[in-house]
């Protein structure tokens, strides 16, 4: 046979695919605790929140203000005789090494 020998198109050739560039068989991986909480950051977003029915699938306003969050919510059961709600709240959150002291980034 000359030159390159042909591949057998019934043999499918699998490309390894690295998830980690750093991370190799033999690698040492340092387990380290974390800890998560508000983020300290004196910019952050406010927190959002809205009100859902559970009696339907209707939701109030994305806002920062919960009286207006439950106003909503009065309306709507005012509205519709439905009783049930949820809050729903999103605030940013910071992760940190646990030994790392708080404030830094
Ligand atoms: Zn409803």
């Amino acid at each position: 046979m000359r030159g390159r020998a042909r591949r057998d198109p019934a043999v499918r050739v699998h490309r390894r695919v690295e998830t980690h560039p750093a991370v190799r068989p033999g690698s040492v991986l340092r387990h380290a605790p974390w800890t998560i909480g508000p983020d300290p950051a004196p910019d952050r977003d406010p927190p959002a929140m809205y009100a859902a029915c559970k009696d339907c699938t209707e939701q109030g306003p994305v806002g920062t203000d919960r009286a207006a969050c439950d106003m909503w919510a009065l309306v709507h059961a005012g509205r519709t005789g439905h009783r049930q709600y949820r809050e729903c709240v999103s605030v940013d959150l910071y992760a940190r090494p646990a030994n790392e002291t708080a404030g830094t980034s």
